[in-house]
């Protein structure tokens, strides 16, 4: 069978995938297991994506009842679990509004918009230019890829948008030299996920909230892989102890259906206004039921738990042969190794463990629920594998 669709998936798939020699059949939780029926213990949960794992019972009962009940309506009507869940997110976090998206890059996009506009209705059209982070990554579409802090992003797809500068992630002075009278907005994630699980230095961040008040600025928390628990906080940037204007999520929100969201504060929530922005699928009835049952689940008691199994992780990670330094916050964890991580991910999946690279480390996103036993399972594996 793994032939087979290896064979069709070649031969129709376009080239941008540069696949490991797998697909999975089924699998619950953190529990995998490919068209061999060899078994294999997640840490990866589709980058960041099924914050309970694969097939969640809760979820799968959340979506498919509503997928009975309506499945898809348009944005031109009211629709109840998208309400729910636009309640539910404000109520946990004091945002006030809501708009949703598809993806981390609509998102991101959304956030990016709301920011020009603010300036532009409240100063004039030239205030537009953005400051993003060195090593940031903001996204895909040809805007957000300019948003994203890498060279190696800005090439072939001539010409990007313009407005995007580049600050030194951790450089305060960086940041003061990058603002001029034409900055309407810096963003920013709380800990650098594609750039390498990288956390910023809460001091960095306070500083950077501070100047974005001070100068009127919109501060974009773009927390597409950092939020809904992932970090052991229903959004870092709580952790960090901010208050943006936009915090932007995705990935995990959805529990493995798409999913983005742009939430406003005070300052942000009326910018938007009817016609400014749209789209047809997002925040469509199954989609949101699914993110209620995720989101209704990350309380207090929850997030210690995530906040425990990170720390464990990563004090047994700093314990193997051959690690070189462990960073994250949460079960957001990146590992460098003396050798190369995309060979240590490859061994890890023949030995049964699916994980990430990030640049040049190990990344592990593991399901937010995961058991202690295929923790346990897990962990083994990936140190026998960098101890060989
Ligand atoms: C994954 C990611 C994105 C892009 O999200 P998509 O859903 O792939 O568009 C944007 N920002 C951050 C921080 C991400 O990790």
């Amino acid at each position: 069978m793994f032939d087979e669709i290896k064979k069709l998936d070649n031969t129709y798939i376009a080239n941008t995938y540069n696949r490991f020699n797998v697909a999975f059949k089924s699998g619950k939780g953190a529990t995998l297991y490919d068209f061999n029926d060899k078994k294999y213990i997640d840490f990866s949960t589709g980058i960041g994506v099924n914050a309970f794992g694969v097939s969640d019972d809760e979820w799968v009962k959340a979506i498919t009842e509503q997928a009975n009940r309506l499945s898809h309506m348009s944005n031109l009507y009211y629709t109840l679990p998208q309400a729910q869940l636009a309640h539910m997110l404000c109520a946990k976090t004091g945002m006030k509004k809501v708009f949703f998206a598809n993806s981390g890059a609509e998102a991101n996009e959304g956030a990016i918009k709301t920011a020009r506009k603010y300036s532009h209705d409240k100063y004039n059209e030239a205030r537009s230019e953005i400051i993003t982070l060195v090593n940031s990554f903001h996204g895909r579409t040809i805007t957000t890829l300019k948003a994203t802090g890498q060279d190696v992003f800005h090439k072939n797809f001539y010409p990007f948008t313009e407005g995007f500068t580049y600050a030194k992630a951790n450089d305060i002075e960086d940041v003061k030299a990058h603002i001029n009278e034409n900055t309407c907005a810096i963003m920013m994630e709380l800990v650098q996920g594609e750039g390498g699980v990288l956390p910023l230095d809460k001091e960095f961040v306070k500083n950077v909230e501070k100047i974005a008040k001070e100068k009127d600025l919109i501060l974009i928390i773009d927390e597409v892989q950092t939020g809904n628990g992932r970090t052991g906080y229903l959004y870092a940037y709580q952790g960090f102890g901010i208050n943006p204007d936009i915090v932007t999520t995705a990935k995990g929100i959805g529990g493995g259906l798409p999913l983005g969201a742009i939430l406003f504060n005070e300052k942000t929530e009326k910018v938007l206004g009817f016609g400014d922005h749209a789209t047809t699928f997002g925040g469509n009835p199954i989609v949101t039921a699914g993110a209620l049952s995720i989101i209704e689940r990350l309380n207090d008691e929850f997030l210690d738990a995530v906040k425990l199994k990170g720390q464990y992780i990563m004090e047994y990670c700093k314990g193997i042969k051959n690690v070189e330094s462990v960073s994250g916050m949460g079960m957001m964890i990146g590992i460098k190794c003396n050798k190369p991580a995309r060979d240590i991910v490859s061994k890890c999946l023949e030995n049964g463990l699916i994980c990430l690279t990030a640049k040049d480390k190990i990344r592990f996103l593991p399901p937010l629920n995961i058991s202690t036993t295929e923790l346990e399972e897990g962990l083994k594996i990936f140190k026998k594998v960098v101890e060989e």
